[in-house]
């Protein structure tokens, strides 16, 4: 029992130095990345203690093994960043929207007098801005009216209603019950990252996935090369580097796999929630299985992707009825002529 109290008290008194490692789920999160950062250097580390002939060749050609390092470190620094990156929470988009529209409504006013040069670039720079343009009239400055116009009339407020936050959620927003909060084009809730995939940083953790498939890829080499090269060996050398490159092999056909998996739902503007729960959203119901509702051609879903998805200020309004039925016309010759799909 005392022993049990000394312990206790302990802890208590380690909660107090580190109050973050008083959350158990800050706790397991933070064990896991430990954890990955441990499995990366254990398999960098193992190449370098029994590989002589990679310290030889490090020391003719520096640059060769120069570049592996600067991978497996940008691996390790994407991982922390997507991890420590937002997935792009509604509340912060309702938050932006509602100081938009006060700054909006602030300058609006002057504007209608004869404005000065001055009031004139600030009415341009807000009128410019995306949301602003989205809200048509002068009473639209409201989260509830911009969400409620992304949607086909009549639509109601209260079925958009997230019950667990208390906001209206944009087409493509879903609740997270890990990270208890609405993420917009919520993707997945990461478990290996420790956080959601959206909107905010479905960019980086392609980039991600694209830095960790391409390490596995040059380790796996590394392995094999040092396999055939040095033969005069002990055997649970060769034991160990064998079971290594299985675990090596396996996580590198996983991540091929996502890389491509990503890669598709990129180029087709796809969420893998949407992609998965497709019978089951609302606004998906109804639409043939090969019309991607949100696709803008593939060359404009990759620009936006990469420069402009991750935003915040962009929100993508549900397609109209006539869109659709362009979006579900078969492909014709001429269509293919003129790179319809792109
Ligand atoms: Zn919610
Ligand atoms: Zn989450």
């Amino acid at each position: 029992m005392t022993t049990h109290d000394s312990c206790g008290r302990v802890l208590d008194r380690f909660y107090q130095v580190f109050p973050c490692l008083s959350d158990p789920a800050r706790r397991s999160s933070l064990v896991l990345k430990a954890a990955l950062v441990m499995l990366h250097l254990v398999y960098a580390g193992i190449l370098f203690l029994f590989d002589k002939d990679l310290i030889e060749k490090t020391k003719c050609e520096p640059w060769y093994t120069g570049l592996y390092l600067l991978l497996f470190v940008a691996t390790l620094v994407q991982y922390f960043v997507t991890s420590g990156s937002s997935p792009g929470y509604v509340l912060d988009a309702m938050r932006y929207v509602n100081e938009t529209n006060t700054i909006f409504k602030k300058i609006s006013t002057p504007s209608k007098q004869p404005a000065s040069s001055k009031n004139g670039n600030l009415v341009i720079t807000v009128e410019g801005n995306q949301l602003a343009r989205n809200l048509p009239g002068s009473n639209a400055t409201s989260w509830t009216k911009l969400v409620l116009d992304m949607y086909p009339p009549g639509t109601s407020a209260r079925n958009l209603t997230c019950s667990y936050c208390n906001v209206e959620q944009p087409p493509r927003a879903k609740h997270c019950h890990d990270c208890d909060r609405c993420v917009l084009q919520f993707d997945h809730h990461c478990v290996w990252l420790g956080t959601c995939v959206g909107q905010g940083n479905h960019c980086r953790f392609w980039w991600y996935i694209c830095e960790e498939t391409a390490l596995c890829l040059w380790t796996g080499v590394l392995y094999i090369t040092y396999l055939k090269v040095n033969i005069s060996r002990a055997w649970w050398k060769d034991a160990i580097i064998i079971m290594l490159l299985v675990i090596l092999s396996i996580s590198l056909i996983f991540l091929l796999l996502l890389l491509l998996f990503h890669s598709y739902l990129i180029l087709t503007n796809q969420t893998t929630y949407e992609l998965v729960r497709r019978r089951r959203i609302p606004y998906l119901r109804g639409i043939p299985e090969r019309v991607y509702p949100f696709s803008k051609g593939l060359c404009r879903n990759l620009y936006n992707f990469c420069f402009v998805r991750s935003s915040i200020e962009e929100l993508e309004r549900l397609p109209d009825a006539r869109q659709l039925e362009e979006m579900s016309r078969p492909y014709t010759c001429l269509d293919f002529l003129t790179c319809r799909c792109c």
